[in-house]
């Protein structure tokens, strides 16, 4: 038997590897070509990929690491030399990747056997036994998540009495407080390689320099240890802040090892969970850390399984403008936009609330086509891959489908101000709506409910916002129309 291990299957002890004779790695590269990837998100998949084939031929495997242009060129080497093989992979969780990866195997006379995927807890079968038709809540889920794993609970019911610390979860730094440090993993030769090659083969967008992701699993277990001792007890308190200068804040900085396979999703909860019961982190850090990860991640995963491919089609609010060219060039006066694009530009990573309430609340307001927008956090995050991004930014963050939220995830710059430090550094007036110098957020903020009022005034929970919207005038609607479509205009011009 054959175990095929895709680029993000880094786990030197997957399930699938149990009783395997030989191992299929493929590094195609034809990917990459569609795209201009942020250099550190190809870093991470290809140094991955070759840091994980070394480990796996020292621990004894014959692994077959075959580099080509498609799958399909790989394949037709690998069946060339292994006529009728059998391959064993985990199930992808890429909307149609299985039965494209199938069809290629059996068009080379190959069999192709699929088992579950292990980085996640929750397998499909137990997400379809769970979930009651087409109604996904969140807070259901999770409830049901941490039932189901045992994790913080006494008896049948939440240890401390309640599910849920997210009233916790939203302070603001005091004035004097230092982000805890962020551990570096400096880029060994094999990754030092990598990084060359990439610069050399690929057009990429972001800086290559800096890299200290981790591509190895004893580096993402190092990060776990590190996140958990030094970041997890600010982590909940400090979730939803922004500080100008801060790229992490108290975040855990683990997605890209959870989707690369180097770290395995129940781990990460126990590590958060015995720093609890240790005295050494408060129950709303870990609370909050164990929702994003086993909430969370979870049932991204499942929704976009279960919708697709409906999550990815259309838009509930029709829209079509461009990105403007601040994504890609950075350039722009708002402070809070400034910050977080370099961080993506820098790192190909940016915080939960910059990419909820920053990136993707003024590409909403803005009225951005929302898969121009998917494509550009596709490209330029290292934790991105199509089942997590698609459901982040199309459902979360644009509301361009409806599948699981009930209303956009939009806010005029009262929220940044309120969760961040930026808007006494920025040229602009938070506290205006129109005029020159106003903060852009809120003209488009009070245009775009007044755009898509036919759509969102009746979905239910968007009352408060328009009974906003009904207490203004004629004329202050004549001056926020004018405003934002300035705004437009400047914003295509780059000169925002
Ligand atoms: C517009 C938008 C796009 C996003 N794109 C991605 C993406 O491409 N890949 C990705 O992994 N996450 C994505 N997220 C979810 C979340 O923002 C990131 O997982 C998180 O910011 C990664 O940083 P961290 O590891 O420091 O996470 P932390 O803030 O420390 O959170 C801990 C962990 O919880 C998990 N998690 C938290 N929220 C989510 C969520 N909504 N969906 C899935 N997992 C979650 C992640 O595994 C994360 O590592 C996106 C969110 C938004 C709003
Ligand atoms: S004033 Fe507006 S643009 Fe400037 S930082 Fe605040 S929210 Fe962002």
């Amino acid at each position: 038997m054959t175990v095929w291990l895709l680029g993000d299957h880094l786990h030197p002890s997957h399930h699938v590897l149990d009783g395997a004779d030989r191992v299929l790695m493929v590094e195609a590269t034809d990917f990459a070509d569609r795209r201009p990837y942020h250099p550190q998100k190809l870093g991470v998949v290809f140094a991955g990929m070759r840091h994980a084939r070394d480990r796996l031929r020292e621990a004894g495997y014959t692994v077959d690491y075959r580099r080509a242009d498609s799958f399909g060129d790989a394949l037709d080497a690998h069946f060339d030399a292994h006529p009728g093989d059998d391959l064993t992979l985990m199930r992808p969780p890429s909307h149609g990747a299985a039965a494209r990866l199938r069809e290629l195997v059996t068009s080379r006379g190959g069999t192709l056997t699929l088992v579950d995927d292990d980085r996640f807890r929750c397998s499909p079968e137990a997400f379809d036994e769970w979930a009651d038709g087409d109604e996904f809540r969140h807070e259901d889920f999770y409830r049901w998540m941490r039932r189901r794993e045992g994790v913080l609970l006494d008896g049948d019911d939440p240890v401390g009495g309640r599910w849920n610390y997210d009233e916790e979860n939203r302070e603001t730094p005091p004035k004097d407080w230092s982000p805890p440090p962020t551990p570096r993993y400096d880029p060994d030769d094999l990754t030092r390689e990598t990084l060359e090659w990439v610069d050399s083969e690929f057009d990429t967008w972001g800086e290559r320099e800096g890299f200290a992701w981790p591509v190895t699993r004893a580096d993402a277990l190092d990060a776990l240890d590190h996140f958990v001792s030094h970041r997890l007890p600010a982590f909940g308190p400090y979730q939803d802040a922004m500080l100008g200068g801060e790229w992490a804040l108290a975040h855990s900085l683990l997605a890209s090892s959870l989707n690369l396979g180097l770290l395995r999703p129940g781990e990460v909860v126990d590590a958060a969970v015995e720093a609890w019961e240790r005295d050494e982190a408060p129950i709303e850090s870990v609370e909050g850390f164990v929702r994003q990860v086993l909430g969370w991640r979870e049932f991204m995963r499942h929704v976009y399984r279960r919708t697709m491919p409906e999550l990815a089609e259309g838009d509930l609010l029709d829209r079509e403008r461009a990105l403007p060219p601040l994504y890609y060039e950075g350039e722009t006066e708002m402070r809070c936009l400034d910050e977080a694009v370099s961080h993506v530009y820098e790192r190909g990573y940016a915080h939960h609330i910059e990419r909820l309430m920053v990136l993707s609340n003024f590409a909403t307001l803005y009225g951005v086509d929302p898969h121009e927008l998917n494509e550009w956090f596709h490209f330029g995050f290292v934790d991105a891959y199509h089942w997590v991004t698609a459901p982040n930014v199309l459902g979360m963050g644009t509301f361009a489908t409806d599948a699981f939220t009930s209303k956009p995830y939009v806010s005029s710059g009262n929220y940044v101000d309120r969760m961040s430090d930026h808007c006494a550094d920025c040229p602009y007036d938070v506290d205006a709506t129109t005029g020159e110098g106003a903060c852009p957020f809120n003209a488009l903020y009070w245009d775009f409910l007044k755009e898509h009022e036919e759509t969102l005034r009746g979905t239910g929970r968007m009352g408060l916002m328009y009974s906003h919207v009904d207490r203004k005038s004629e004329s202050e609607w004549d001056a926020i129309r004018e405003r934002a479509a300035r705004l437009r205009e400047r914003a295509m011009a780059g000169e925002l």
